[in-house]
C-alpha cells in the first residue's frame, strides 16, 4: 500500500503528485497492450504455416498415402512451411537479443572496410539467385567505427537482402560509404535499390514489428516483417541513425550512421590530407 506524507492541510487528502502515478499507470498499460500485441502477432505468424504443415501431414496419413506424385508436392510445401517458422523464430530470437541489450552502448571497434565485403559475400547467393549485381563503393581505407562486429553485420544482411528482394529483378544494388567530408567523426553507409520503391504512407511505420508495406505482392517475398524492427533496434542501440528514403518507381536507399571511433576520427584529418 501507498501510504502518503501527512497532508498540512490537516486532512487525509492525498497530496497532488497521484496525477504523476496516474499517468505512470497509462504509460504501463500501453507498453502491456503493444507485448499482448506482439504476442498475438507471433502467435499468428506461427500458427499459419503450423495449421498448413498439420493439414499436409493428415492429408498424407489419409487420402494421399499411396499417391507418390502428391506425397512429393506436399513434402516440399511441408519444408517450406518449415523454413519459415524458423526465420520466424530465429527473428524473433534477436529481436529479443537485441531489446535486452537496449541500454548498453557497443565499445569495440569494427572496420567497415573489412566488414562490407563479409556482408557481400554473406548474401551472395540471394543475389545470384534473383540476378542481381551487389557493388561496394568506398570501402578502398580502413573506415573503423564503434559497433558490435556481429549486430553490424545484421544490418547490412539485412538491408542488402530487402534491397534484393523487393529492387528490380536483375538490377543492381549499390552499398557505398560516405561521411568523411562533411563530419570526420561520423560516417553513413548506405544500401540503394533501383526497384519500385515505397509509398510515403508506409514510411513512418516500416520499422514496427510485423508491418510489411507490399501485404499482397510481398506474400510470395518471403519475410516475417521483423527485419526492420531488428535493424532499427540495433542501430539505436549504436547511437546512429537510420534513414530511408524512397521513391516509388524509382528505388529506395536505406542509409546508417554510426560513429567513427574516436582514435581514428582524431587521425581523420591526417588522413585525409594524405589521401
Ligand atoms: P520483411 O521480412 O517483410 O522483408 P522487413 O521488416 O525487412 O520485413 O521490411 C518491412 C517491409 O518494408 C517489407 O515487407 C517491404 O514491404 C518494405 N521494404 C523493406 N525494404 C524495402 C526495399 N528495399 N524496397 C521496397 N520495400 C522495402
Amino acid at each position: 500500500p501507498i501510504r502518503f506524507p501527512p497532508d498540512p492541510r490537516g486532512d487525509d487528502r492525498p497530496p497532488d503528485f497521484v496525477l504523476v502515478l496516474i499517468e505512470d499507470l497509462t504509460e504501463r498499460r500501453r507498453v502491456e497492450r503493444m507485448r499482448a500485441d506482439f504476442v498475438a502477432n507471433a502467435s499468428h505468424e506461427l500458427r499459419t504455416p503450423l495449421a498448413a504443415v498439420s493439414g499436409f501431414i493428415e492429408t498424407l496419413q489419409g487420402p494421399a498415402r499411396n499417391d507418390p506424385v502428391a506425397r512429393e508436392r506436399f513434402l516440399a510445401v511441408m519444408h517450406e512451411q518449415a523454413g519459415r517458422m524458423k526465420r520466424l523464430i530465429d527473428d524473433l530470437l534477436s529481436l529479443s537479443r537485441v531489446e535486452m541489450r537496449a541500454h548498453l552502448r557497443p565499445d569495440t571497434v569494427v572496420d567497415l572496410a573489412d566488414l562490407l565485403p563479409h556482408v557481400l559475400d554473406l548474401v551472395r547467393a540471394a543475389a545470384e539467385g534473383a540476378g542481381v549485381v551487389v557493388t561496394l563503393e568506398g570501402c578502398e581505407a580502413p573506415v573503423p567505427v564503434i559497433g558490435d562486429r556481429e549486430e553490424l553485420i545484421q544490418v547490412f544482411c539485412n538491408l542488402v537482402e530487402n534491397a534484393i528482394k523487393y529492387g528490380s529483378e536483375g538490377g543492381r544494388v549499390v552499398v557505398a560509404v560516405s561521411g568523411a567530408a562533411e563530419d570526420a567523426r561520423r560516417r553513413t553507409v548506405a544500401v540503394r535499390d533501383f526497384g519500385a520503391g515505397i509509398d510515403p504512407v508506409h514510411l513512418p511505420r516500416l520499422t514496427e514489428r510485423f508491418y510489411r508495406a507490399h501485404a499482397e505482392a510481398g506474400r510470395e517475398k518471403r519475410g516475417t516483417g521483423l527485419g526492420l524492427a531488428i535493424v532499427k533496434h540495433i542501430v539505436t542501440r549504436h547511437g546512429g541513425r537510420l534513414t530511408i528514403d524512397s521513391k516509388p518507381g524509382q528505388g529506395s536507399t536505406f542509409a546508417v550512421r554510426l560513429d567513427v571511433a574516436p582514435a581514428a576520427a582524431g587521425s581523420a584529418k591526417g588522413d585525409e590530407n594524405s589521401g
